[in-house]
């Protein structure tokens, strides 16, 4: 008999054998605070109190959406569901394991949909957006240049093999931009065998500008070069469309769209994918394995070896759902915000805001700033101290942009550094009315309290504040 005609019979069961509901299970679990269909989804985070040093507690401002964002209600809420059947993914047959395994591919599909992929296009679940950049450039054909804007986060500038990696200035403008990425793909032309990869940010993380991603993908094409979208600051604001955009892959990671459980997403062409060694040996990746040979799995699988982050991926779809479902007025929540905060900037004296395009270029809600005659790691410790207000300072690993960006601050050695308030989900009128109130303060007074520097960086020398928390665990 052959292996395929045996079957195993099992016993029918009874009659009058009543059907289980397979959501019975899920009772259990809370549903995430409803919410309504006109206001935007809501993160875990709210109404957290923090200390400051007035000795009063305010409502946490976090505006460092862009490093990092809360979870969504409806995402944690997803995870819960998803933890009590939480099993192996692909290996196993118990109830569990199917129940997990089919959900792991379908936050795959909830996420193909999400981005408006391609069919034929694979979708990757990694660690994050610079995984996912990783993943790509290890998988590029042999002797493939990559053309990169040195306005690019490090993740999207320095994954590439340096020795096949063409560096684009700064620009002055998005025309510049155009001509000078034309311009490299033309010498390129004349110099270079092989593939071609532009790698371009759908935003910026340092001023939030939305670079021309139809007219790069235009240009693109003409020298038969593929486009690999950085969507990591794209992904939280704007809708995606690879199809409609042309880009051939996307990357982001699910810590930025409200969704922090440690997984991210590499999207788009199967054939540089499949053709590539696989990026991580081990289990899961193999069609089969002899001791003379190993053939590796094509597909998704191919690269995603060892027991994958399946309640990232789970959370990652739960967010991108609530995207599609939210969208109108998660962006109309923004607009108004980002609107309240520039206009509420360009009011004070001192603070000076920076951009890539001009100031009225079309932006996610992502603001860089400094103030004249102050250092901005002390002003995002005196934000944090007497205000309550996260934001993030320094060069936000997009050193070579924040130095462009900076070069024509006169005056101040503050080792071209500067503040950036990403604003998002976890924020609300109040929120920028304080930071707009600290920042003009700051400006005009200066701080009220005073401040040494550490080897943490600006600290307050009398804190009262407990800032320890018990573990959560
Ligand atoms: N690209 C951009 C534009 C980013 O803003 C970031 C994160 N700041 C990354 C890539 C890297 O993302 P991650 O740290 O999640 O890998």
């Amino acid at each position: 008999m052959s292996i395929a005609t045996i079957r195993h019979q099992g016993r029918r069961p009874p009659k009058d054998a009543r059907q289980i509901s397979t959501r019975e299970h899920l009772r259990a679990v809370p549903t995430p605070t409803a919410t309504t269909f006109f206001s935007p989804p809501r993160t875990v985070s709210e109404n957290l109190g923090v200390p400051t040093l007035h000795r009063t507690v305010v409502d946490y401002a976090n505006f460092d959406h862009a490093a990092s964002t809360p979870a969504l209600e409806s995402v944690k809420a997803a995870v819960d569901i998803a933890l009590r059947t939480y099993s192996s993914v692909h290996r196993g047959n118990g109830y569990a394991s199917r129940i997990t395994s089919g959900w792991y591919e379908e936050a795959r599909a909830q996420v193909h949909s999400f981005i408006g992929a391609r069919e034929e296009d694979l979708v990757l679940f990694t660690r994050n957006c610079t995984d996912s950049l990783n993943l790509l450039a290890r998988s590029l054909p042999k002797n493939t240049t990559t053309f990169v804007f040195e306005s690019e986060h490090h993740a999207a500038l320095l994954a590439w093999n340096p020795a096949y990696t063409v560096r684009i200035p700064v620009p002055g403008s998005v025309q510049d931009g155009l001509i000078l990425l034309e311009g490299a793909l033309r010498n390129a032309a004349g110099t270079t065998t092989g593939p071609r990869l532009v790698v371009i940010a759908g935003a910026s993380n340092v001023t939030g500008e939305l670079w021309p991603i139809e007219s790069i993908v235009s240009i693109a094409k003409r020298y038969d070069a593929r486009v690999a979208l950085d969507a990591a600051q794209l992904a939280p604001h704007r809708k995606i469309d690879i199809d409609a955009l042309g880009v051939d892959y996307v990357a982001f990671s699910g810590h930025k769209l409200y969704a922090p459980f440690g997984a991210g997403v590499l999207a788009g062409r199967a054939d540089w994918l499949n053709d590539a060694a696989p990026y991580l040996r081990g289990g899961g990746a193999t069609a089969s394995v002899t001791s003379k040979e190993t053939v590796w799995t094509r597909g998704a699988a191919r690269h995603e070896a060892g027991s994958p982050n399946v309640i990232g991926a789970i959370a990652i779809a739960a967010a991108c759902a609530a995207f599609d479902t939210h969208r109108q007025v998660i962006e109309a929540h923004e607009e108004a915000l980002a609107r309240q905060l520039n206009a509420g900037l360009a009011a004070v004296d001192g603070v000076t805001t920076y951009s890539i395009f001009g100031p009225e270029h079309e932006r996610v809600p992502v603001t860089t700033f400094t103030i004249d005659g102050l250092e901005s790691s002390l002003v995002s410790a005196v934000l944090s101290a007497e205000f309550g207000i996260g934001v993030r300072d320094g060069k936000f690993c997009a050193h070579l942009l924040v130095d462009a960006l900076l070069q024509d601050r006169d005056g101040d050695d503050f080792s071209g550094t500067a503040v950036r308030a990403s604003l998002g989900l976890a924020n609300n009128a109040e929120h920028v009315t304080r930071l707009v109130g600290a920042i003009a303060t700051l400006a005009d007074e200066g701080p009220t309290f005073e401040y040494q520097r550490t080897s943490q960086g600006w600290a307050p020398i009398d804190d009262p504040r407990d800032l320890t928390l018990p573990r959560p665990w």
